[in-house]
């Protein structure tokens, strides 16, 4: 009878350990595998520095992967607007919105002109090409869902390194919204226009 005793002690044991210590680890686990597998980001963020432009990011490997593109976004297919590579940016940035003080780097302001996922959807032979291996082949195509723009679009490096266009690519997001840039100026987070943010 002591025996049996001793058996269901430790059962008991057994079971409250698994349940303080080893669980959690399982589902740890779970959850950085869920985090790794989420959609990465993209943002837009309008800068009004010494000259206004669009600082278009993209996640890619852990970092926000950008360019300055002048004239914006366009939602137009035969639109095609340069876009300067610029440095790399920290995943946070993506949050940013409000007023970079006078005498640091992109002095201005800033908004959150439009957020969102995207989706890689350049194929080689019927195979997805990872984003890194797009990057460095000058070839992007992503599927944008944002709160602004959404659908496919690519960015293409010219030449020369730093210069790519960015373009809308055809699908049934072509013209929609029509001219984003001149139509939805203001915030896609707060809704803010520029002066607004800057009054803050
Ligand atoms: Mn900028």
């Amino acid at each position: 009878m002591r025996s049996i005793k001793y058996i269901f002690l430790l059962t008991l044991l057994i079971t409250i350990s698994y349940a303080i210590f080893i669980k959690p680890i399982f589902l740890n686990i779970k959850r950085v595998n869920a985090m790794s597998k989420s959609k990465p980001i993209f943002v837009i963020q309008k800068h009004d520095a010494t000259t206004l432009h669009y600082d278009f990011r993209l996640e890619i490997d852990g970092v926000l992967k950008s360019w300055a593109v002048p004239k914006g976004p366009s939602t137009d297919p035969s639109q095609k607007h340069l876009a300067i590579m610029t440095e790399d940016h920290k995943m946070s940035w993506a949050k940013f919105e409000g007023i970079i003080p006078e005498g640091e780097y992109g002095a201005g302001t800033v908004m959150i002109w439009d957020y969102g996922t995207y989706k890689n959807i350049k194929e080689k032979d019927g195979k997805l090409v990872p984003m890194e291996q797009c990057l460095e082949n000058g070839r992007i195509e992503i599927w944008l869902d944002g709160e602004k723009l959404k659908g496919s679009y690519a960015l293409i490096r010219m030449q020369d390194n730093k210069n790519w266009l960015l373009i809308k690519m055809k699908d049934e997001f072509t013209d929609i919204p029509k001219n984003p840039i001149k139509n939805l100026p203001n915030s896609a987070k707060s809704g803010k226009s520029l002066s607004e943010i800057t009054k803050l």
